[in-house]
């Protein structure tokens, strides 16, 4: 664990002094983004210390050649990799003609702030070069209004001299991939163009041979100032187009630049348009003025907090780390292109590659359904939806039946080669049926299950029947070969979480195949499932096998699980940790330890099958040998946690999960931000100490309050209702702020919450 900004503000991220040695981790943690595109961190100026510059566009990405050792049938030809593309926020500043070095220049009052409320990031520091002090001031937004607008307003005042600024604004799309199979760039250059307060560039993604799209991204750039140019002139080269400007400037005197860039793709308008729709947004928006485009940028940030804010007394960095999460998720999605999905690294980094991931329908669902419109999450399933066919080729290439959805991807190809994630991990296919579960069950929306959801479930049911095996000897069905969510342990045989999940899928597909015979018959016969497939369905079901050990009474991980030998994570000496930078992979795979939940997914997805003292048994056992090296994992553990009154266990588990990035607790925060895992804080919360369930159609509460808090609130959408929750240390009090009279469960205890009106519910009233 490593915090970098000390100074904590609830709705701020602060950094009060230049860094270089952690810069990368910086960087990472100031990153922007509006949903279509985002960057790291990274400085406008020139700066030569060490810096990873990244700015991503959704959707946008490359199929690098596939690098392993041995080459095995059936692996991706490509690895799918989230671009690096133009680098739109460069401002080269030069001081009576010295460049400005922020990897060199004697910087002092360094302030840096991440405006969540508002979506802003600014940034002050006071520079001296050679006895010339200046005074600097960045203001940087990436718009959620117009979502392919960046702004940039650079400030520079005299503090010491009359003398001369120059600015040169440019953009430069000469940038790779630091994670590039083999040191190659991926753009080739279009054309680039530039005249005074202008310029361009257009570049296109390399032709690869495995005919994955090709992009084309135009980046365009208007420039405006407050005080008459000394010189104003521009050049422009092969990638890479610029202006230059130069002010005269008098000691206690500010000049200011505004650098405003469009972003297009290929991916929205046809190639040849690309530039002439930039330069139309541009003109829209500079109209406006910045001020008013600042503005409009502040009140859809303040519009998105009224509905998914979560407010928390008495403790300012579980405060501070709940939004830094939400800001973090919604600055990567916010459901408004169904094309796109959220990749574990967002547009913070290259690593995981910005592709589609398990952690998505696993993960962030439930959090777009509780704070956002319906559509947002049904956006979120149609990507899976319309990627079927791609799913159903991946089955067929393994030589197996019906769909298998890729573990990693873009297009709905398979993108990743490891062959234990690719091939093993086969138990996202169940995360895909559970989240259609899960919506349905959540926003009372059958009718997608009518129009698509029955042909993912079908096709994915159809996979688990062909990828089982009899054991006849037993008689009980099989899955051998694959490996968990625990990724420290690889091809295993049996292990529960697939084995259970496989089983509720073909449970799932038969429940509803009965239900669509009597709703919707043309939704079966679309899917030819016959009465005798669905009865071999539940065959497989019924005789599942699931591994259990009667001795400690536990669920048991998988087949040789026991077998290892068992040394709790509390007694390793801690300079073993994290394991993955510590141990070799032989020692980690032979190892008891767990990467992150695996049989307590299980038990988190299904909680209302188990009983409490089977929650405490399973969490107690597994819990003792988890290391979290995944960040998806402490959120579920802290949820479970609060199942069985472990109050101090479930408060340090959410402080994991949300300042995990904050509080560098992987020590691996450099490489950019684990967005999907952002959302397990709001898991966290509202599922762990408030205990919200939508089991069996019923919204109930069983809210818990840490003792650290004095209370925290949220709001959420459930169904047609907006629903305000608090809970303190009296009791609970639920709102009905929007929606008809509501039935709700607090501890287990039937209300209904009429419109307009709320229910206290007292903890006296308990004893
Ligand atoms: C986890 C996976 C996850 C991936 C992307 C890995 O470290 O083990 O479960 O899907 O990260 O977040």
């Amino acid at each position: 664990m490593k915090r970098l900004f000390n100074t904590i503000d609830e709705w701020k991220i602060i950094q009060d002094k230049i860094e270089f040695e952690e810069n990368r981790l910086a960087e990472s943690i100031m990153s922007i983004g509006n949903g279509y595109m985002g960057m790291r961190g990274n400085y406008e100026e020139y700066y030569s210390k060490d810096s990873h510059r990244g700015s991503y566009i959704g959707g946008v990405w490359y199929p690098d050649k596939t690098r392993v050792g041995w080459w095995k049938n059936g692996y991706p030809n490509y690895f799918g990799k989230v671009l690096n593309s133009v680098n739109f926020i460069g401002i080269d500043v030069y001081i009576n003609g010295k460049l400005l070095d922020l990897g060199k220049a004697d910087v002092k009052d360094f302030y840096r702030e991440l405006d969540m409320k508002n979506g802003i990031l600014t940034r002050k520091f006071i520079a001296d070069i050679d006895g010339y002090k200046i005074e600097a001031k960045v203001t940087r937004f990436l718009s959620i209004v117009s979502k392919e607008l960046g702004v940039i307003k650079y400030e520079i005042k005299s503090l010491n001299f009359d003398g001369e600024i120059m600015f040169c604004p440019y953009l430069d799309s000469n940038v790779k991939n630091e994670d590039s199979n083999y040191d190659e760039t991926f753009w080739v250059n279009v054309s680039t163009d530039s005249k005074n307060n202008y310029g361009n560039v257009v570049a296109k993604t390399k032709d690869n041979p495995f005919n994955t799209e090709v992009f084309t991204i135009a980046s365009v750039m208007n420039i405006r100032f407050n005080k008459e140019t000394k010189l104003n002139t521009y050049s422009n080269r092969e990638y890479y187009s610029d202006n230059t400007l130069i002010f005269d400037i008098k000691e206690s005197e500010t000049v200011a630049i505004e650098k405003y860039i469009a972003i297009t793709t290929t991916r929205d308008y046809e190639e040849n348009k690309l530039v002439e729709k930039a330069e139309y947004i541009l003109n829209k928006e500079i109209n406006k003025g910045y001020e008013t485009v600042l503005q409009e940028q502040i009140k859809a940030w303040n519009k998105r907090w009224e509905t998914s804010d979560i407010k928390i007394d008495g403790d300012d960095l579980a405060q501070q780390g709940i939004r830094y999460n939400l800001f973090q998720l919604f600055s990567t999605y916010y459901g408004d292109d169904s094309r796109l999905n959220i990749g574990p690294k967002g547009f913070t980094g290259e690593k995981y590659g910005g592709a589609t991931y398990w952690d998505t329908e696993a993960y962030c669902l439930p959090v777009y359904l509780g704070t956002t419109s319906k559509e947002v999450s049904k956006n979120l399933l149609l990507y899976r939806y319309n990627q079927l066919e791609k799913a159903k080729e991946n089955a067929q290439k393994l030589g197996l039946e019906g769909a298998l959805y890729p573990m990693v991807t873009f297009n709905g190809e398979e993108c990743h080669n490891e062959w234990e994630i690719t091939f093993e991990e086969i138990h996202r296919n169940g995360s895909i049926i559970y989240a259609i579960y899960n919506y349905t069950n959540y926003t009372g929306d059958y009718e997608y299950i009518k129009e698509y959801g029955i042909d993912v479930i079908v096709e994915v049911a159809r996979f688990w029947a062909s990828r089982v095996h009899l054991n006849k000897r037993k008689g009980l069905y099989m899955i051998h070969g694959v490996t968990g969510p625990n990724e420290y342990d690889n091809n295993v045989n049996n292990n529960w979480y697939t084995n259970y999940l496989a089983k509720w899928c073909l449970e799932y597909a038969a429940e509803n195949i009965f239900k669509l015979e009597k709703e919707c018959i043309e939704s079966v016969n679309r899917n030819n499932v016959s009465k005798e497939e669905v009865k071999m369905w539940l065959n497989i079901a019924d005789k599942m096998y699931l591994p259990y050990d009667e001795e400690l009474d536990i669920i048991v991980q998988h087949d040789d699980f026991l077998d290892k030998e068992f040394i709790k994570v509390n007694d390793l000496p801690k300079n073993n940790l994290p394991l993955n930078q510590n141990w070799s992979w032989d020692k980690i795979l032979r190892s008891c330890f767990i990467k992150q939940a695996d049989v307590l997914q299980g038990i988190y997805y299904f909680n209302d099958k188990f009983t409490f003292k089977e929650k405490k048994r399973n969490f107690e056992f597994y819990e003792s040998y988890t290391v979290h090296e995944s960040s998806l994992s402490p959120s579920i553990y802290s949820i479970i946690a609060c199942e069985i009154d472990n109050l101090d266990k479930a408060y340090e588990l959410y402080s994991r999960t949300a300042r995990l990035d904050l509080d560098n607790y992987n020590n691996d925060t450099e490489d950019g931000l684990h967005i999907t895992s952002m959302s397990g804080a709001w898991l966290s919360i509202i599922q762990g100490f408030a205990g919200m369930r939508t089991n069996n159609q019923t919204l109930s509460f069983n809210p818990k309050l840490p003792n650290k808090w004095n209370s925290y609130s949220f709001n959420i959408n459930y169904r047609e209702n907006k629903l305000k929750i608090e809970v303190n240390k009296d009791g609970i009090n639920i709102t009905n702020l929007e929606g008809n009279d509501i039935e709700v469960n607090v501890y287990d205890k039937k209300y209904i919450v009429k419109n307009n009106e709320y229910i206290a519910y007292r903890y006296v009233a308990l004893s």
